[in-house]
């Protein structure tokens, strides 16, 4: 029998104005596995993280972290519930350094601040650093360590490499894949480089227009890149 879902997002619809975006969704994650969500532009990747974290209603269908249904919950309790989001756009307060913005993310029972910053060892020699100065790369670590010190069960992350160069994003995603082994976290990963995705998921789903064009596991839709494309483009 396979784990029980530690994410279950279930007919899921939401959008803006009453207008879904996002149309009878639905997705399981279990604890430590990584499933890629994919498509391109206004697919609606970022509105299915917003709704799953309760910071956009859903029209319809139903959220479940760990057992705890999430439905027209407020975004703190979902945080409670053990799911945190990585916005796109990095999360960082500027005008603080690297060590202030670490402090404010720590919570009571999150993770040791010294076992994440170990996964990031670029920045330990920024910690006094204000996050202005930093590099996009050097920031996108950052709001993931800060993500990650809520001790999440359930990691949402949003287009990490957005603004970044192809290596940066190599860099954290096989972070990602190592986290969610070490906790045994389950994470949705919003990612718009198809080949380092697929390369760290375990399965993938690709959005078009709001829908499952495509889901699969991610080593057979590796081999079957022809296929991602065209749903990726709405060929199917
Ligand atoms: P991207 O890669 O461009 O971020 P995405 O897959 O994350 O794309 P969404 O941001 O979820 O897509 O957008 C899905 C649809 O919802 C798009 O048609 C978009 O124009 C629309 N949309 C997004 N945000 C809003 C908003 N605040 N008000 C109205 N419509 C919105």
């Amino acid at each position: 029998t396979p784990p029980p879902a530690a994410l279950e997002i279930s007919g899921l619809s939401a959008g803006y104005n009453g207008v879904p975006a996002v149309r009878d969704l639905s997705i399981s994650v279990a604890q430590g596995e990584v499933l890629a969500l994919l498509g391109p532009n206004g697919a609606g990747k970022t509105t299915t993280l917003l709704a799953a974290v309760g910071l956009l209603p859903a029209l319809r269908g139903s959220v479940v972290a760990l057992g705890t249904p999430l439905r027209g919950r407020r975004v703190e309790r979902t945080a409670r519930a053990g799911v945190s989001l990585v916005p796109a756009g990095r999360g960082v307060f500027h005008q603080l350094t690297v060590a202030e913005n670490l402090r404010l993310a720590r919570r009571r029972g999150g993770a040791d601040l010294d076992e994440t910053l170990g996964h990031f060892p670029p920045l330990r020699p920024l910690l006094g650093r204000r996050c202005g100065l930093l590099s996009g790369g050097e920031q996108q670590m950052l709001a993931l360590a800060k993500a990650l010190l809520a001790g999440p069960r359930v990691l949402l992350v949003d287009e990490l490499s957005l603004g970044l160069a192809p290596l940066a994003v190599r860099g954290l995603l096989p972070t990602i894949r190592a986290l969610a082994d070490e906790r045994r976290m389950a994470v949705v990963l919003v990612e718009q480089h198809l080949d380092l995705a697929l390369s760290v998921a375990d399965r993938a789903v690709v959005l078009h227009h709001g829908r499952v064009a495509l889901a699969g596991r991610a080593a057979e839709l590796r081999e079957r890149r022809d296929l991602v494309e065209a749903a990726y483009f709405g060929h199917t």
